[in-house]
């Protein structure tokens, strides 16, 4: 942190004691009443972060001369073998996937006509670190915390060209990829959607489909708050448990997550409008309200009535506070 700039004597009480802890060592030393850093000591601590994922990319290759390069953690879910990559606008597939020993892709080349992209599949296990911050958003409590993320693509699934956000044929990978890392996000306990699951014989889908979709949709309407960077958030929607995370995609974070706890009163009432107004009568909604682009269920397990009755209690203002996650939950991205 002091890297980027000095910290005064008197800032960062809450982090006095790793400030003295890097006196002690070396790593900072106090001059004119600002810590700042001694780089050649702390030169080998950054070279093991980097070592642990920040900044870690992936080297991209076509006939064997390096065309590009690509930031984990997204590269696995775009370079993994027989993955379709987007190259300044053409389109290549992913021959050779060397990860984690030596992190690089190489692609071929394919038809022009070839009629298909890929989406990875991935699951997410989210576990809250430290909360920074906590407050009600109508009668939901809501925090903003720092989050450790494991994340595993398993699978993708080849999708039509120049169709709408859908879902496609579903393939297994051989080796599952796995990457963790930290950000921050927001974390949120949805009311249960009473109503849905009375009415329904299947109500363990209904209730986590409900979550799902919310999760969804609540990152679609903060599109308008965070100025357009939501395809830079990740979600999660723990099961059958209504807790659902929304965080910074980018390792370590980037602010959009945190722009959606300042203001996630506008998002919900987004959010809301844009289920309840879609004209699509699918149980499970369309493209243009409960679908993501982004999802790694392949848009399955989505409950669009079940999303809408989720966000009118929400902003009717029923009550929920934030529990521990359990182990039994099933992930939803
Ligand atoms: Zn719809
Ligand atoms: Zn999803």
């Amino acid at each position: 942190m002091a890297c980027d700039k000095p910290i005064s004597k008197h800032e960062l009480k809450e982090h006095h004691q790793v400030i003295q802890r890097h006196v002690k060592h070396g790593f900072l030393t106090l001059q004119e009443n600002q810590y700042v850093p001694n780089r050649d000591k702390i030169k080998s601590m950054l070279e093991d972060y980097s070592i642990r994922g920040i900044g870690k990319s992936i080297d991209i290759f076509l006939d064997g001369r390096k065309v590009g390069d690509r930031v984990l953690p997204i590269a696995l879910e775009e370079l993994h073998k027989d993955a379709i990559y987007f190259l300044a606008g053409t389109r290549y597939k992913v021959m050779e996937f060397n990860y984690p020993e030596k992190s690089y892709a190489k692609l071929q080349r394919i038809a022009r006509d070839y009629p298909y992209f890929t989406k990875a599949l991935t699951t997410e296990w989210p576990t809250i670190e430290t909360v920074y911050e906590k407050r009600k958003a109508f009668g939901m409590e809501i925090t903003f915390c720092k989050l450790h993320i494991q994340k595993t693509v398993y699978g993708y699934v080849n999708m039509e060209l120049g169709q709408e956000v859908t879902q496609g044929k579903k393939v297994v990978l051989e080796k599952p990829l796995e990457y963790d890392f930290i950000t921050k996000g927001i974390v949120f306990h949805a009311p249960r959607p009473m109503n849905e699951i009375t009415k329904s014989e299947d109500e363990e889908y209904v209730e986590a489909s409900g979550y799902h979709a919310t999760e969804h949709v609540v990152i679609e309407g903060s599109n308008m708050i965070t100025g357009g960077v939501s395809q830079d958030l990740g979600g999660i929607s723990l099961g059958t448990s209504g807790l659902i995370f929304v965080y910074d995609g980018a390792i370590g974070g980037n602010g959009a997550s945190k722009a959606l706890y300042d203001r996630f009163e506008r998002a919900l009432e987004r959010s809301m409008y844009i289920v309840k107004e879609c004209p699509c009568t699918n149980e499970s909604g369309c493209p243009r309200c409960t679908f993501s682009y982004r999802c790694g269920n392949n848009n399955e397990f989505l409950h669009k009535h079940s999303s809408l009755e989720v966000f009118q209690r929400i902003i009717d203002g029923e009550e929920t506070e934030i529990e521990d996650p359990t182990e039994g939950d099933k992930p939803f991205v």
